[in-house]
């Protein structure tokens, strides 16, 4: 008989799931490394390869992605690329190195077109490019089987969304972190996730049970393992119903004081499960992990209809819409290149570094605005001519529409704060409307410590009365105001900071849906003004 065998992580994403396990190892992304002595042949076979592979995605996409991968197929096939690139590689260069070069000059071509269209190609040679070069340093194809416990290093969230959720499933990872992108994705769909269990060897056809809330990841469970009311459960069959209150997420504290209660959103799908009458509306849709493909950044009408479709679900109620926050460890961290870290042209930084891309959505948001009541939030701001420079753009693009007789309104426009600089300076924003405090975010740049790197996840922890601190002086500074001011970090879907919220003045909580109940009852029972439980 074969015996359990317990590890412990940490729990990202709450939920138990028993299914299946599948190891994916990736190589490093080391290309220069790894690259040494492969030839002409090895190009040839991975662009063969990266053929077939993407031939396959596209048999099985909607036809609007179908015709993405169509012409990554097409450009595959075009002999001019092969040719170019086995030229540097006659000439001594390794193949990886070769492939690089050859693609980053088409790519460049696509950038610099004055056709909208077609600098919007560009993002899909991008992919195409990384696509074969993961076939050559060989890096396993990005699918997992459905209904399985996905076991590696990491997963990026662009894997995460492309993956059919709805059968079930969980993540384990060996590194990660629990304030990752990923985990909040994972958090927001109730799809078990834990992180930071170290490297695990899986013997084979294992089956793993995961445990999201406490951390822990048995291998080949044996019954006396498994809680008596847990077997091979559908997800949705776990967490709490938030369509228990149709309060239209306005709660009172035990002591009186009104708050709002809004949900997070990363994907449509997860409007299917919430019923709006629950929530005061969409406290933070993040915008880029809509996106399916990277030409979508450039499609207006489809940002247009997801925008619309979110508006005519929240009925009248406020509907946030935050900008483009690519860069840092978001999806398609290729459009932000080599200066996207998280550090670096991320959030607003980088829509202002390639204003092209913020028209696009600017337009898409100034024509859905009339559908209900939107509000535009600027990701990762810093300084306040970063949000004046944005409204200039907004406004621009409003009169473009004006001018061609389209319909559209301009929404208020207001900002994350999630820089310490700006926390610390937010009475010197004056043509913001409203704020949202990402302490996502905030946490890590006050920390100094990445959210995706488990070796100091402790640290944020840690730093826990220092993000309260400023989140108090912050709100003290422009509590005259009479602005509106939130949280959408993590941070609100956490009954265990949700006193210390209210003290420091916080009045509106956007958190993950699966944790909507929660706050909503953790908010009834404590009081705003000092001191806690009512009773
Ligand atoms: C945050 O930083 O707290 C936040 C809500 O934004 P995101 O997690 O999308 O970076
Ligand atoms: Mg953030």
């Amino acid at each position: 008989m074969t015996e359990s065998h317990r590890i412990s992580g940490l729990g990202a994403s709450a939920g138990i799931v028993i299914g299946p396990a599948v190891l994916v190892l990736r190589k490093e992304n080391d290309v220069a490394g790894q690259a040494d002595g492969l030839g002409v042949e090895a190009l040839a076979r991975a662009i063969s390869a990266a053929i077939s592979t993407i031939q396959s995605l596209a048999d099985a996409a909607p036809s609007k992605d179908a015709a993405i991968l169509d012409f990554q197929i097409e450009m595959l096939r075009d002999p001019t690329l092969f040719d170019m690139a086995a030229e540097r590689i006659r000439k001594g260069v390794d193949a990886a190195i070769a492939w690089i070069g050859t693609m980053d000059s088409f790519i460049a071509d696509f950038q610099g077109s004055d056709d909208e269209l077609l600098g919007a190609r560009a993002v899909d040679v991008i992919d195409m490019k990384n696509h074969v070069l993961d076939i050559m340093m060989g890096r396993p194809t990005r699918t997992f089987p459905v209904g399985s416990i996905y076991v590696s290093r990491d997963i990026e969230p662009s894997l995460f969304l492309a993956h059919d959720w709805s059968k079930g499933g969980g993540i384990v990872l060996f590194n990660g972190s629990t304030a990752s992108h990923v985990a909040a994705l994972a958090r927001a769909r109730n799809v078990p996730m834990v992180t930071g269990t170290g490297p695990i060897e899986l013997g084979a056809e294992p089956i793993l049970l995961v445990d999201g809330g406490t951390g822990s990841v048995i291998i080949d469970p044996q019954s006396a393992d498994i809680p008596a009311n847990v077997s091979h459960l559908p997800r949705a069959e776990h967490g709490a119903d938030p369509g228990q209150y149709p309060d239209n997420g306005r709660v009172e504290t035990a002591d009186g004081i009104s708050v709002e209660v809004s949900v997070n959103i990363s994907a449509l799908s997860e409007l299917d499960h919430i019923d709006p009458a629950t929530t005061a509306g969409v406290g933070l849709l993040r915008t880029e992990f809509l996106l399916s493909s990277p030409s979508d950044i450039f499609n207006e009408d489809e940002q247009f209809a997801a925008y619309r479709r979110i508006m005519e679900w929240a009925d009248g109620r406020a509907v946030t819409i935050r900008l483009f926050d690519l860069g840092g460890d978001k999806a398609f961290p290729t459009i932000a290149g080599e200066h996207g870290s998280f550090l670096g042209l991320r959030g607003i930084r980088l829509l202002l570094s390639k204003p092209e891309i913020l028209r696009v959505q600017a337009r898409a948001l100034l024509r859905a605005a009339p559908f209900g009541q939107l509000r535009v939030m600027l990701p990762m701001v810093t300084i306040p001519a970063e949000v004046e420079e944005t409204a200039t753009i907004i406004q621009e693009e409003a009169d473009l529409l004006s001018a061609a007789g389209k319909h559209h309104r301009v929404p208020p426009l207001g900002m994350m704060v999630e820089v310490p600089a700006a926390a610390l300076m937010l009475e010197t924003f004056r043509q913001v409307e409203f704020f949202s405090f990402g302490t996502n975010d905030l946490g890590q740049y006050l920390a100094a410590a990445a959210r995706d790197n488990p070796a100091v996840a402790g640290l944020h922890a840690a730093a826990t009365p220092a993000i309260f601190r400023l989140i108090a002086a912050s709100v003290a500074s422009i509590v005259s105001t009479g602005l509106p001011v939130g949280i959408c970090g993590d941070m609100a879907s956490d009954p265990q900071c949700l006193p210390t919220l209210l003290d420091c003045g916080l009045r509106h909580f956007s958190v993950t849906p699966s944790g909507l109940m929660a706050v909503k009852s953790a908010i009834r029972a404590l009081t705003a003004n000092p001191r806690r439980t009512a009773n």
